[in-house]
């Protein structure tokens, strides 16, 4: 297989073939985001991704979930999506799903006949970086598009019947806006009512904007119990989910917790509150966290 630079994929998708159609990120100013600083945001040529298509045909026969990278793969229109959504179930008998991030503006760019053909062609899923439910921490991150605009676009894809997964970001607002952070961001995935929905812990990553504000002073890292505590009143503030599968199961994170909601809320809660009261010693030690 060939790939561009660093990629990376959720970690649902571990198993997944993962197929670079574009490089980079549209968007690309995310204050947080070192991933594609040295990717410009390019389309990759339709033959090179069909090429890499045959090769994976003959490489692993057996491919039953897909990924398309890189970290908005869905900028690309539904014209160009649909010849690599074609050649991947030639190639593959048995795929069962393809996966791809996106962001707001993709999703609300498109209508909703072309996102109800990208599911008919089998891609099942989009990922979706909401990072905060408030729109002063959006504001301030440069997420590019506001909570309300990340609520329509996660209703509009359910709305074509491709499932949705939707993450957070624990500690974004630092210690000054933690609770409203917290308290947007519950409300705002309940709105959502997504399939799925997981929250990562910041780790700040040298080169970008927010590592150079902390470094100067002018945000604060949030410690391991601040942002379980945050984590707590995020989830105290999650309503109107009808089945949602909740996770912190990714390597940033100081304690994983995995089930769905709204079920097991008062379990999740009770398991925080219990973490809470032994401190340091329920947690995942500082040098085991990954990004
Ligand atoms: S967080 Fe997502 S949208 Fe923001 S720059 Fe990184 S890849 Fe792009």
């Amino acid at each position: 297989m060939r790939y561009h630079g660093t990629v990376i994929r959720p970690p649902s998708e571990a198993r997944s073939y993962i197929l670079q159609v574009t490089y980079g990120c549209s968007h690309n100013r995310c204050t947080f985001c070192g991933t594609y600083l040295d990717k410009p945001f390019r389309v990759r040529p339709l033959e090179e991704a069909l090429e890499d298509i045959e090769l994976a045909r003959q490489m692993l026969p057996h491919t039953r979930r897909v990924f398309l990278a890189d970290g908005d793969a869905l900028a690309l229109s539904a014209r160009r999506l649909i010849p690599i959504l074609d050649a991947l179930a030639s190639a593959f008998p048995h795929l069962e799903r393809v996966g791809i991030y996106a962001n707001a503006r993709n999703l609300l760019r498109k209508s909703a006949a072309d996102l109800a053909l990208l599911r008919r062609k089998n891609l099942g899923i989009v990922y979706l970086g909401l990072e905060s439910g408030s729109d002063e921490v959006l504001r301030r991150v440069r997420k590019g598009a506001t909570a309300a605009e990340m609520v329509e676009a996660v209703r509009k894809a359910r709305a074509a019947s491709m499932r949705t997964s939707v993450i957070g970001i624990l500690g974004l607002g630092g210690p000054a806006l933690s609770s409203a952070h917290a308290e947007a961001t519950g409300r705002v995935v309940g709105q959502m009512d997504p399939e799925y929905f997981s929250m990562l812990s910041l780790m700040l990553v040298p080169g970008t904007e927010l590592h150079r504000q902390w470094q100067a002073g002018e945000f604060q890292l949030m410690g391991p119990e601040a942002m379980l505590a945050e984590l707590r009143h995020v989830i105290a503030h999650l309503d109107g989910l009808s089945h949602c599968i909740f996770r912190t199961n990714h390597a940033s994170n100081y304690l994983p917790l995995a089930g769905a909601l709204p079920q097991d809320k008062a379990r999740l809660l009770a398991t925080l509150d219990n973490a809470l009261a032994r401190g340091q010693s329920a947690l995942r030690p500082e040098s085991w966290r990954a990004l």
